[in-house]
């Protein structure tokens, strides 16, 4: 049984700046990034180039200076359109083009004189009005200057602008750092002031998380008035679930509702080997999050150096970690709450923090952050189909039922690999057998196209046939959804099967059932074959994983009773050797039984496994329909009718 996991959040683990902000008042402030001169060469040149053409633009005609005399004469023929003047000067156009008087094969139309001082104007002027001539004034150095300004100034303009482009496109790409990461502070600061902001629209199916921080923006909006009778707000609070849960969102979220700036960062990216770096990051984050306060500093993965001290080592060395450490809570004590910077904390393991940490007046709130439930799940769909087109028949509400488990990470990932798919597929509306391909192909992996000899399909067959029977016929187990032979992965097949509702605690008939399930690939290959292959080492780990938790956490054991003897952070059993011998003993005892249930029901419903196997060899993955038709069982729940 592979049971499918989640996949993991393409967003994080990608560059190493020390944090990131956005909605910074004003422009994005920060550093001198390095100056990338092929694009500055590239950027004169095009500025050049648009220079060029607007002067051409301009003059594209050229002006013919004439005599006086040639002046009157056109206006005496009546060819003068019109005319303006700066003083003595005249520059105008004629109606038709005139012979240019200095050489014989050339014309012009636009013409430019000076009228010499002792040249009759009066006389000029009532001729042009006589016919008809436009004539404009400009003041002296008017238009002309003016335009010259223009011209001269744009170059300088454009460049100015691309200027500044081009050192934004530095700033943000600047992210990366390489070797000069070393205690760089103020000097590189990726600032993303343009990104969209998040609000509390964009965050789903937690309605109840969300509640729990509205108190929290009303007082980033307005601190003056919680100040003002002295009522004291958590500085810190930490946000605890699993990965792809959406606690990053939700504190993007609560900045971006009291539009107050935010700064994030991964407390792995404060650590480096180095000891003192991490601390001097942690106070130029600090200081900059207070000088644009009310403001939120978001630290993600804070278990990565918030540890219980003396437990399992995390990142970096121990006094780097500590000090790191030390030096956040130093922060979160120093500022009285008057500053207005609130820290959000997250993390998906919270058992193992340091106490420190979640002392009043540091993280003194805890917020749990679990997974959607299946409204839950809709809404986050909903969310994520916003600026979707779906095809009519797609019922958001019944992929959320078959997504249980599913983070709000996970759903966003399916919308877009549906939306994928069925553009690769040339369609213009996402359908819902994109939908349940991209599930299929999210929960199962994606498929390898390798070629099975014949003996291991059918062998394979035989594996998740097991899985899927036992699946079937057991009262209170999770309803087989898929079973696949097509290899995916490291897997030569696949049984899915994820429980109707959400489950939130397993009783322990139920967790029995998961592992006479998962011995079932195993137990029918012996059944069949009267041996056993590699093919059940994933199924097995499963099984140790859960027999060992029913003994040793959840007290489901008689000999050991209600006892803790394993803690779930993977830390060395605290017990006895007798009491883990015990426990090991216990263990096998619960497989043995589970293994020999699965092999006696497998047995005596061999005709069943067979037709499971028929269906699997002909169509390959089998959804939940036909595997149970297949097997001839009804599905659990249904009404057993005819
Ligand atoms: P976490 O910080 O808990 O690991 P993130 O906040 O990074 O999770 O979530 C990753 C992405 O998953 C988000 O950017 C968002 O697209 C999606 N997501 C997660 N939870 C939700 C939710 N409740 N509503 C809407 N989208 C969500
Ligand atoms: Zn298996």
């Amino acid at each position: 049984m592979e049971r499918a996991g989640s996949p993991q959040d393409p967003e994080k683990s990608t560059s190493k700046p020390p944090w990131r902000a956005e909605g910074l008042p004003g422009t994005p402030g920060g550093g001198r990034p390095k100056i990338n001169w092929w694009r500055f060469v590239v950027t004169l040149l095009v500025v050049y180039g648009v220079f060029f053409l607007i002067s051409s633009f301009f003059d594209s005609e050229p002006v013919e200076t004439i005599s006086y005399t040639e002046f009157t004469k056109q206006v005496t023929a009546g060819n003068v359109a019109d005319v303006s003047s700066q003083g003595t000067a005249v520059e105008g156009d004629l109606k038709t083009a005139a012979k240019d008087p200095d050489s014989d094969n050339k014309s012009y139309t636009k013409f430019a004189t000076e009228i010499p001082v002792f040249a009759n104007t009066d006389q000029l002027y009532s001729q042009l009005i006589a016919s008809g001539v436009k004539i404009t004034a400009d003041p002296v150095g008017g238009r002309g200057l003016f335009l010259n300004l223009l011209l001269s100034l744009l170059p300088v303009l454009l460049l100015a602008g691309l200027w500044i482009w081009v050192m934004r496109r530095g700033a943000s790409m600047m992210g990366g750092g390489g070797l000069g990461g070393l205690g760089k502070s103020k000097s590189a600061k990726p600032v993303e002031s343009s990104k969209v902001r998040v609000t509390f629209d964009d965050v789903a199916g937690i309605d109840e998380v969300e509640n729990e921080l509205v108190e929290i923006v009303d007082y980033l909006k307005d601190p003056a008035k919680y100040r003002r009778l002295g009522a004291k707000l958590p500085k810190g609070v930490l946000l605890a679930g699993p990965p792809g849960t959406g606690k990053t969102l939700l504190a993007r979220a609560v900045a971006g509702e009291a539009n107050v700036p935010f700064f994030s960062a991964s407390a792995s990216e404060f650590i480096e080997m180095i000891v003192g770096v991490g601390a001097s990051r942690v106070r130029d984050l600090f200081e900059e999050a207070r000088k644009v306060a009310p403001s939120i500093v978001f630290i993600d993965e804070i278990d990565a150096i918030g540890r219980a001290r003396g437990g399992a080592s995390g990142l970096g060395g121990h006094d780097e970690r500590e000090q790191t450490l030390n030096q956040i809570l130093t922060e979160m004590d120093g500022f009285s709450g008057a500053e207005g910077v609130i820290v959000i904390g997250a993390t998906n393991r919270p058992e193992v923090l340091d106490p420190a940490l979640l002392r009043p007046g540091r993280f003194d709130r805890t917020v749990q952050v679990g997974l959607p439930d299946a409204a839950g799940r809709t809404a986050i769909l909903k969310v994520h189909t916003r600026g979707v087109p779906l095809s009519g028949e797609v019922s958001l509400e019944q992929l959320a039922k078959t997504s249980p488990g599913m983070t709000g990470a996970d759903l966003a990932n399916l919308v877009n690999e549906a939306a994928l798919l069925a553009a690769k597929r040339g369609k213009d509306k996402v359908g819902s057998v994109d939908f349940a391909d991209a599930l299929e192909k999210l929960q199962l992996g994606a498929a390898r196209s390798i070629v099975m000899p014949e003996e291991e399909r059918v062998r394979t067959a035989y594996h998740e046939a097991g899985h899927a029977l036992l699946g079937m016929l057991q009262t209170g187990a999770d309803p087989v959804r898929k079973i696949s032979i097509i290899p995916r992965g490291r897997a030569l097949g696949v049984t899915l099967s994820t429980p109707d509702t959400d489950r939130y605690a397993y009783d322990e008939k139920y967790l029995r059932g998961r592992i006479v399930g998962a011995l079932g690939g195993m137990a029918a290959e012996s059944v069949v074959y009267d041996l056993i292959t590699t093919g059940a080492e994933n199924d097995l780990e499963q099984v140790t994983m859960i027999a060992r938790g029913m003994v040793g956490r959840w007290g489901m054991s008689e000999k050991i009773g209600p006892l803790t003897v394993l803690s779930n952070d993977g830390q060395p059993p605290q017990a006895s050797p007798a009491t883990l011998a015990t426990l090991d003993a216990e263990t096998r005892r619960i497989v043995d039984e589970c293994y020999e249930i699965a092999v006696r029901i497998l047995g005596e419903n061999r005709d069943k496994l067979d037709a499971i196997v028929a269906a699997l060899l002909e169509h390959e993955t089998l959804d939940e329909a036909s595997a149970y038709a297949a097997a001839g069982v009804p599905r659990k729940g249904e009404l057993v009718e005819s």
